[in-house]
């Protein structure tokens, strides 16, 4: 056996590994090339803190795999999102959300430009803590 072969990574047509732009922020912090503070991280998730906070809490959750925003989600995403949202409730008492009902937290995605989406790559931020907030 040729010990030397090695496993090309999947190519997009642009070049690039599948399911990354290179050019993306969000796709070079999950790759570390941006620092940020970690909140959670598995194979196919990374939560983060967002640099700009709104709220006490303020962290977003993202897939790894480059989506552009939720404009681009088709049914094959379904179980990947839905792992994701199913760690809302943990990541926001983790990191300070009061218990609900009192407390709880604010799931939110914006989509598209009339949606107020900044970085293209799907995220949820999730907002909570005492109120005043400084938006939101
Ligand atoms: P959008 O407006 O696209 O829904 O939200 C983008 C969010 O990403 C903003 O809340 C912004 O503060 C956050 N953000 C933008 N660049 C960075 C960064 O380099 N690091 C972190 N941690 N957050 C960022
Ligand atoms: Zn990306």
């Amino acid at each position: 056996m040729n010990t030397h072969a090695r496993q090309a990574a999947p190519e997009s047509p642009h070049g690039h590994a599948a399911g990354i732009d290179p050019d993306c922020i969000f796709c070079k912090i999950v790759a570390r090339k941006i620092p940020s503070r970690a909140v959670y991280e598995d194979e196919e998730i990374y939560a983060f803190h967002d640099i700009n906070p709104w709220a006490p809490v303020h962290f977003l959750l993202i897939p790894k795999l480059h989506i552009a925003s939720m404009a681009q989600v088709q049914a094959e995403h379904a179980p990947l999102l839905g792992r994701l949202l199913a760690l809302v409730p943990r990541l926001a008492l983790e990191q300070g959300c009061q218990p609900y009902p009192e407390g709880g937290f604010r799931v939110l995605t914006n989509t598209g430009r009339d949606g107020g989406q900044e970085v293209p790559h799907l995220h949820f931020h999730v907002l909570g803590g005492p109120r005043p907030w400084l938006r939101g």
